[in-house]
């Protein structure tokens, strides 16, 4: 690995030391009493995270594995799906809808704006949807959707409000029982600064009514049920991602002993923080939405450069891998992660490094200025 690699990804992330070493220990019987009793541990202590009394289903999958979970447990033949879409993943729940057969509609929004609740509700008074799809934190814009929002448009309603948290889940407030939300589905590579390949999923009394229905689109793996029924044995139906549960412990512990309030307030502050210095150098937050991210920023980069070129110089330069876009906003968007473990030389250090490299793209700034807003603003936002 190049000396100095750093992963400032919006996923997946940097892993600390000692969740890295948790998940070189021993692999144990994953049927047996020390693994049942680290399963039963990260699942009480993910609940605060998702701020939710459920159950929590442990799956070996990447993100989008959960995304296919969520829609085959919840889609049937003989109902309809809403997809919210203002970005690639919003994007990408749809696709896999269309994959699996579901019958579904979409309701696109423009990239990078915040999500239009009263266009939600307008589809909803026209049509009787089983559930509605949204990403929580659209990482491919920077965006929040406002789930207490749209939980409490479908709170008396027989409609489900399923959401992907995989990028916000411990980075950004989730209140899943109190804001009415029905499926909350994660994954480990994000903020929980694990490794990738540990799925997690939450699923409400109203949507286990739906799911006990028995209607849905075919699933053997992906069937929230079975890994209902095993859990309540204290196990998962299939061999889990023990390492990764290893390390999920290990960030637990690491993310109650900051203390939750406190680890939404540090992306918080760190993110604004990084926007502020990034605008002060000619890279202003891209889109037009207000419900701004704060486990990912997303930046609109001048008209005259190419976003991959900052990439791989930040990478040739520096080993900062940070994002451009994969998608219709290549070149035009970069993208830096702001969740799990950093803090303010973490965000400092990346506008030290933007600001080095970006003078050899033609980008003409004040020296100095990108690091001098930000310290400004992390002045001005007292750390809690
Ligand atoms: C990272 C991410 C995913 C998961 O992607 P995988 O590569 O499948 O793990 C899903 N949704 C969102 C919003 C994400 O940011």
């Amino acid at each position: 690995m190049p000396d100095g690699y750093r992963l400032r990804l919006p996923g997946p992330t940097f892993v600390p030391a000692r969740i890295r070493q948790a998940t070189a220990r021993l692999i144990v019987n994953h049927r047996g009493p020390e693994f049942r009793a680290m399963l039963a541990d990260a699942e009480e202590r993910l609940k605060p995270i998702f701020g939710t009394r459920n159950r929590i289903l442990f799956f070996a999958a990447s993100g989008s594995g959960m995304m296919e979970a969520a829609v085959v447990n919840i889609a049937s033949p003989d109902t309809e799906l809403l997809f919210v879409t203002h970005g690639q993943f919003g994007e990408r729940f749809a696709s896999i809808a269309a994959a699996v057969g579901a019958r579904y509609d979409r309701l696109d929004m423009p990239w990078g704006s915040d999500i239009d609740i009263d266009a939600v509700a307008g589809r909803l008074r026209e049509k009787t949807y089983r559930a509605v799809f949204v990403i929580h934190n659209e990482s491919s814009t920077a965006i929040v959707a406002d789930l207490a929002r749209l939980g409490a448009l479908l709170r008396d309603t027989s409609t489900l409000l399923v959401t992907d948290s995989v990028s916000g889940l411990a980075g950004i407030e989730m209140k899943q029982d109190e804001w009415g939300v029905d499926v909350v589905v994660s994954a480990s590579q994000k903020a929980l600064m694990c490794p990738p390949g540990l799925g997690l999923a939450s699923v409400s009394a109203k949507a286990w009514e739906v799911i006990e229905r028995g209607d849905h689109i075919p699933a053997f793996y992906w069937d929230f049920k079975r890994v209902l029924a095993s859990l309540e044995k204290g196990e998962t139906p299939f061999t889990p991602a023990v390492p990764i549960v290893y390390g999920l412990i290990e960030a637990l512990d690491m993310i109650h002993a900051e203390g939750l309030p406190r680890v939404l307030a540090r992306h918080r502050r760190l993110s604004a923080a990084l926007r502020d210095g990034a605008a002060a150098i000619g890279l202003p937050v891209f889109g037009t939405g207000s419900n701004l991210s704060s486990t990912v920023v997303a930046l609109s980069v001048p008209r005259e450069m190419d976003g991959a070129a900052i990439v791989k110089a930040l990478y040739q330069r520096h080993r900062t891998v940070i994002a451009g876009s994969r998608n219709k906003l290549s070149g035009r968007v970069i993208r830096i992660g702001t969740m799990g473990d950093f803090d303010e030389d973490t965000i400092l250090t990346d506008l030290a490094h933007l600001e080095n490299v970006l003078p050899d793209l033609g980008h003409a700034f004040t020296p100095g200025a990108g690091i001098a807003a930000a310290r400004a603003s992390l002045a001005g936002s007292a750390r809690s």
